[in-house]
C-alpha cells in the first residue's frame, strides 16, 4: 500500500553536495546490504525504508549481490518501492553496483564491459526501475584494462541507465586514474564510496585529499565498523546481532578483550557528550568536510532513529578528538 510519507520529512536532516556536483545527499545514507534479503523479513525491511524516509533519508544504496541469496534485496528494495513510493521516485537517489561476485562463469565478477552492463540490466529489472541514480564500479580490477571498466562507465550514463557513476575501494592513485579517463571520455565520476570508522582510517592517508583536489563527493560505508561502534556488544554478543549470525562478514572473534578495552573508552567520551556511541561514531566520520554522507545499516527502525539524531551533536572539541585519536590511531602521513 502507497506510503504517505511525514510532511515534515525535509526539516531535521542536512543535504550536502556531493563534490562539485548538483547532486545533494543526506548527511545519513542507508544501505541494504544485510537485512533486506529473501531470508530476512520484507515487513521490516519495509517498515525501516518507511521510517527512513520519513527522517528525511533520500539514498538507499544497493548492489547486485545483496541479499542472500543474491540480487534478493534488489527485488524485496523493488518490490517496496512500487507498492509504497513509486510516486516519490523523484525524491529518491537510488544507487546500485557491480564489481564483486554474482553469476558462474568468467562474465558475473571483476571489471568487464560485458559484466557491468549485463548486471545494470539485471539490477534494473529486479528493482523494476528505468533507470538508477548512481552506479558504481564496486572494487578495482587489476586485470581489465581501466579504460575499459570506465569506457562501460560512461556508456551506462550515456544511455541513461544511471544518472551518475561512482567507485568503490579504489585507492588514490587508481581513483586519480579512473577519474581522468572518465573526464576524457566527457562523464564526471560523482562519488567514491570508501569505508571509514575510528576503527579503520585509512582514507586519512591520502584519499580525502584526492577526492578534494578532484571535486568528488565521499559517502562512507560501515561508519559503525558493522555495529562494533555501537553499545551492542559491550556486555556479551546478543544472538540476533550481526556477529552472531552465520555467513556475515563480522565474526564473534573479533570481540576481542582488547577490543572491549577499546570500545568502552570509547563509549565514555560519547556518553560525556551525550550521545550514544553509534551517534559519536557517526558524528565523527561527518567531522571531515570531504564526507557528503555516512552510509549506515541497521536491522531495526529504532537503530535509524537513533542514528539520525547523531546529527544534532555534530561537533567535537579538539580535546575529544584527541581522546579519540589516542584510542583509535590514526593513519600518519
Ligand atoms: P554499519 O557500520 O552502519 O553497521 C550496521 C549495523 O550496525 C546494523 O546492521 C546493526 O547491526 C548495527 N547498528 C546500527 N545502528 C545501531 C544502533 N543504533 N545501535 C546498535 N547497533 C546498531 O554499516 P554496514 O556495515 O551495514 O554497511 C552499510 C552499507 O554500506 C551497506 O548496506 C552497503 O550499502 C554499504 N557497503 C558497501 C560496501 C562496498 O564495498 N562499497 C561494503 C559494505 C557495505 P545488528 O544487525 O547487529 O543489529
Amino acid at each position: 500500500m502507497e506510503h504517505i510519507p511525514s510532511t515534515g520529512r525535509y526539516d531535521q536532516m542536512r543535504y550536502n553536495r556531493c563534490g562539485r556536483s548538483g547532486l545533494k545527499l543526506p548527511a545519513v545514507s542507508l544501505g541494504l546490504w544485510q537485512n533486506w534479503g529473501g531470508v530476512d523479513s520484507l515487513e521490516n525491511g519495509r517498515a525501516m525504508i518507511h521510517r527512513a524516509f520519513d527522517l528525511g533519508i533520500t539514498h538507499f544504496d544497493l548492489a547486485n549481490n545483496y541479499g542472500p541469496p543474491y540480487g534478493s534485496a534488489e527485488e524485496n528494495f523493488g518490490r517496496i518501492l512500487q507498492s509504497d513510493l513509486y510516486s516519490y521516485r523523484d525524491e529518491l537517489v537510488i544507487s546500485t553496483k557491480a564489481g564483486w561476485d554474482m553469476w558462474p562463469g568468467p562474465y558475473g565478477d571483476w571489471g568487464s564491459r560485458k559484466y557491468l552492463i549485463a548486471s545494470l540490466d539485471q539490477s534494473l529489472l529486479r528493482m523494476g526501475l528505468e533507470y538508477v541514480d548512481i552506479f558504481y564500479h564496486h572494487r578495482p580490477d587489476p586485470e581489465t584494462p581501466m579504460e575499459e571498466t570506465m569506457g562501460a562507465l560512461d556508456h551506462i550514463v550515456r544511455s541513461g541507465k544511471s544518472l551518475y557513476v561512482g567507485i568503490s575501494q579504489y585507492n588514490p592513485d587508481e581513483t586519480f586514474k579512473a577519474v581522468g579517463i572518465l573526464r576524457d571520455l566527457g562523464t564526471p565520476c560523482l562519488i567514491h564510496q570508501p569505508n571509514y570508522s575510528m576503527l579503520d582510517r585509512w582514507i586519512e592517508g591520502g584519499l580525502l585529499e584526492t577526492l578534494d583536489n578532484l571535486g568528488m563527493g565521499c559517502i562512507v560505508f560501515s561508519p559503525l565498523a558493522q555495529g562494533l561502534l555501537t553499545n551492542r556488544y559491550l556486555n556479551g554478543i546478543p544472538p540476533d546481532s550481526r556477529a552472531a549470525k552465520e555467513g556475515t562478514e563480522l565474526g564473534e572473534d573479533e570481540i576481542t578483550p582488547d577490543f572491549l578495552v577499546q570500545a568502552k573508552q570509547l563509549d565514555s567520551i560519547a556518553l560525556k557528550r551525550g550521545q550514544s556511541l553509534a551517534q559519536m561514531a557517526i558524528a565523527w566520520v561527518m567531522r571531515r568536510p570531504q564526507v557528503t554522507s555516512a552510509l549506515i545499516g541497521a536491522s531495526r527502525v529504532s537503530q535509524i532513529e537513533e542514528l539520525v539524531a547523531a546529527l544534532d551533536n555534530p561537533r567535537f572539541t579538539p580535546e575529544e578528538l584527541a581522546e579519540i585519536d589516542s584510542i583509535t590511531s590514526p593513519v600518519l602521513r
